[in-house]
């Protein structure tokens, strides 16, 4: 053989490696296998939302009806599931099994726009997870309502900084406020959200005392359900600027 026949030989040999490297990387990165991955690589990983106000006020801890609306759109075509509160504990507490990437959705404050956020989660069949105040403007009859479209769990009864009060305050605000949403909807409370994240060891013990057995804070990171501390489960908090882009990357961790 020549050296031009060898150097045929040499660049076929190339090409059909070529060829074996394509066929082998093409399905990787075809769409429904870049979800299958996503779903390995985040096993044991679990988004948790934070939602404030929905409407058009533009405040920094808002988002517009079609914005959320984008975002829960977005969720499904990505591959991801929003679970429930109870599947969410279930997973993490007792190995439960969970849909791939899942996704809690969460709303803080019991504004009268969180029945907007439920609207909105219903049209693509997602349930919610509310965290309300005593003081919330929402009727009781609303607080029922959103009990039965998703969860109403407890945001102490007038959403001071809890590392403020003593022992006692701290449990007359858990307490009180977790009694008043049990009367409404006739379900138990056993979940809270710290308001602004804030608590101290204190308040852990006086949660802990008024039987709530997990506690959500904010802190932006993606919660990793093999190793979930109880009383500090991290959420990601959702704000006005949250382009469909910025929203990706939070969820994604
Ligand atoms: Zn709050």
């Amino acid at each position: 053989m020549g050296r031009a026949g060898l150097g045929r030989r040499v660049r076929a040999v190339v090409l059909s490696l070529l060829l074996i490297l394509v066929s082998f990387a093409w399905p990787a990165t075809s769409p429904g296998n870049r979800v299958a991955r996503a779903a390995q690589v985040a096993f044991g990983q679990a988004p948790i939302l934070a939602y404030h106000n929905v409407d058009y006020s533009g405040s920094e801890y808002s988002v517009t009806p079609e914005q959320l609306d984008e975002q829960c759109r977005w969720l499904v075509e990505n591959g991801y599931s929003a679970i429930t509160l109870h599947q969410f504990w279930e997973a993490a507490t007792n190995s439960g099994k969970l849909p791939p990437n899942p996704v809690l959705l969460t709303n803080d404050d019991g504004w009268a726009s969180a029945i907007t956020f439920a609207e909105v989660l219903g049209r693509h069949g997602m349930a919610g997870t509310y965290f309300v105040n005593s003081v919330s403007p929402l009727t009781a009859e609303q607080i029922l309502l959103l009990s039965q479209l998703g969860s109403v769990q407890a945001h102490t009864s007038n959403h001071v900084h809890l590392s403020g009060l003593a022992y006692e305050g701290q449990l007359a605000e858990i307490a009180e406020n977790k009694a008043y949403l049990e009367a409404i909807t006739g379900q138990p409370v056993h979940f809270l959200a710290w308001p602004f994240g804030d608590r101290d060891d204190s308040a852990v013990q006086a949660a802990a005392a008024a039987g709530i057995i997990g506690a959500f804070g904010l802190g932006g990171v993606t919660a990793d359900l093999l190793a979930i501390d109880p009383y500090h489960i991290p959420r990601i908090m959702m704000v006005a600027g949250d382009d469909l882009p910025t929203f990706a990357a939070k969820v994604g961790g």
